[in-house]
């Protein structure tokens, strides 16, 4: 049977509920000094808000080595009871302290991510690091600002690997929605990773309908996000992409998500929109632009089929 696996195990695909597909509690990157979140109590507090309007279930898309405290999402989840999924692989290496990737390199990058998959995620940033009890659920992967270079042609290949081991979905995060495409043709087409199993992340950062139907035609999963003020200049292109693409017929393929990235755009604690944001008033536009089944399906059908393993 297919399942979702969970930081605290595995779970049928429809008892997830209401689905946040994309966010982060926690994330640290050198490239983005001064935007950490990393304070379990805030994201305690996020989470909390998320449960009051209704969330059943928020996947974080932060990869290893980016502060992503996975021995601290057991906890949270069963405080919350929202169940939490977490994502293993890496992101651009841009965002590692130099060595860090090398010393990760030396064990294989695909034996790496089957085994936070399966055997557990490593607690903390250090490669050599003790593992912890919590698995991972998804690997993401990376995309470079119209292209692919080195590092994420191997990361990606590294991902296709461990997919093709457990069936773990792989989400892609897109450099201002750009290269979707380039991964697509070496996901689905060179790797051999089916589309149904790939989730196409920040698409709304590039918001060009035409280019969104071209991917959808692949049956891979378009992942939208937002608002966030880094990309606010596309935030109000949001709704008008994903009618766009439920009137094309691929209602069935979107997903949404928070994509919380700093303390400040938090809601509990920061000000922001942050995760609740999602539920408060992204959800009553989607389901009065789109009509409310289409609004289940972005909120609840679609991440139940896209987070469950092949
Ligand atoms: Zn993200």
């Amino acid at each position: 049977m297919r399942a979702v696996r969970t930081v605290l195990g595995d779970v049928p695909p429809d008892r997830l509920g209401v689905c946040d597909a994309h966010d982060h509690l926690f994330l640290r990157s050198p490239a983005l000094p001064g935007h950490e979140l990393d304070d379990p109590a805030a994201a305690a507090a996020e989470l909390a808000t998320f449960r009051e309007l209704g969330g059943g279930t928020l996947v974080q898309w932060t990869p290893f080595g980016m502060g992503r405290a996975a021995g601290e999402l057991p906890a949270l989840s069963r405080a919350a009871g929202v169940h939490l999924v977490a994502a293993t692989g890496l992101h651009q290496a841009a965002h590692y302290a130099p060595g860090l990737l090398e010393r990760l390199r030396g064990g294989g990058l695909a034996a790496f991510f089957t085994a936070e998959l399966t055997e557990g995620m490593l607690t903390g940033d250090d490669p050599d690091g003790p593992r912890g009890p919590a698995r991972a659920g998804m690997v993401k992967v990376a995309g470079m600002f119209h292209g692919l270079d080195g590092h994420a042609r191997e990361v990606m290949a590294a991902a296709a690997e461990a997919h093709h081991a457990t069936g773990a979905p792989i989400g892609v995060h897109h450099e201002m929605g750009t290269a979707a495409a380039d991964v697509l043709a070496l996901l689905t087409g060179q790797l051999g990773v089916p589309a149904a199993s790939v989730l196409l992340g920040h698409l709304n950062r590039f918001p060009d309908p035409g280019l969104h139907r071209e991917l959808a035609a692949s049956g891979a999963y378009l992942a939208f996000d937002g608002p966030s003020r880094a990309h606010h200049a596309t935030d109000w292109r949001l709704l008008g992409c994903l009618e766009d693409l439920a009137a094309a017929g691929h209602a069935d393929q979107l997903l949404i998500g928070g994509d919380t990235t700093s303390a400040t755009a938090r809601a509990a604690t920061g000000g922001g929109p942050g995760v609740p944001y999602l539920l408060r008033v992204l959800r009553p536009r989607i389901a009065a632009a789109l009509g409310e089944d289409a609004a289940a399906a972005l909120f609840v059908r679609n991440p139940a089929r896209a987070f469950a393993w092949a």
